[in-house]
């Protein structure tokens, strides 16, 4: 699979400035790993016109062919799209993880006496009850963090909501939560209580 990219250059030499695109074919998965680059004919002309004026050398013009036949990113055309948003997404995750723990912290047995987890409901302390589910990282480098990127288009709200959604897989719950979700789960799923702990059903006396 093909993929056409225009990258934006800037080439400055012996004070004569240009800027124009560079179009880089990526041809996927070649046998021996290599990129093909296309370069726009002009950008070309103009640095052979360099050479002949003896502004730069064959060398120089060779090298800076090399310099803009590469991505910004040295990785990918992704992680050349995810790089400039990499560092709020960072900044955002620990913001809504610092978020998340302090709901856990002011969550008491009280408050939040079950915990929910992929369908099951258990008492909060529950011991085979996994631990609830912080938001999710949005990757620990940029090429893990550009699969994010990509198929969201960037939108840096939308990446940090779905996210967060990860805090609902295994997280502690009201009364009134649990109400509300027996109302709505799909009734033909059995039954959602854990047999180990044996949370009492909302409405029922305080366990304990
Ligand atoms: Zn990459
Ligand atoms: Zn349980």
């Amino acid at each position: 699979m093909a993929r056409v990219v225009p990258l934006s250059l800037s080439l400055e030499v012996g004070g004569h400035q240009y800027v124009t695109q560079v179009w880089a074919l990526q041809t996927g998965e070649v046998a021996d790993g290599t990129e093909r680059w296309l370069l726009d004919s002009t950008a070309v002309r103009w640095l052979l016109d360099r050479v002949a004026d003896g502004d730069i050398s064959a060398e120089r013009a060779a090298e800076l062919v090399r310099e803009v036949s590469r991505w910004n990113s040295d990785c990918c055309y992704w992680c050349d799209l995810a790089t400039p948003a990499y560092p709020e997404v960072l900044r955002r995750h620990r913001d809504a993880y610092e978020r998340w723990q302090r709901q856990q912290r002011s969550m008491t047995p009280e408050t939040h006496p079950y915990l929910l987890d992929n369908g099951t409901v258990h008492r909060w302390d529950c011991a085979v009850a996994p631990p609830v589910r912080g938001p999710g990282h949005p990757g620990t480098d940029v090429h893990t963090y550009a699969a994010w990127h990509g198929p969201l288009n960037g939108d840096v709200d939308r990446i940090m909501a779905v996210l967060w959604e990860e805090t609902r897989v295994s997280r502690r719950i009201t009364e009134g939560e649990l109400e509300q979700w027996l109302l709505q789960r799909n009734h033909h799923a059995g039954s959602p209580w854990c047999r180990r702990c044996s949370p009492e059903p909302p409405g029922a006396p305080e366990p304990g």
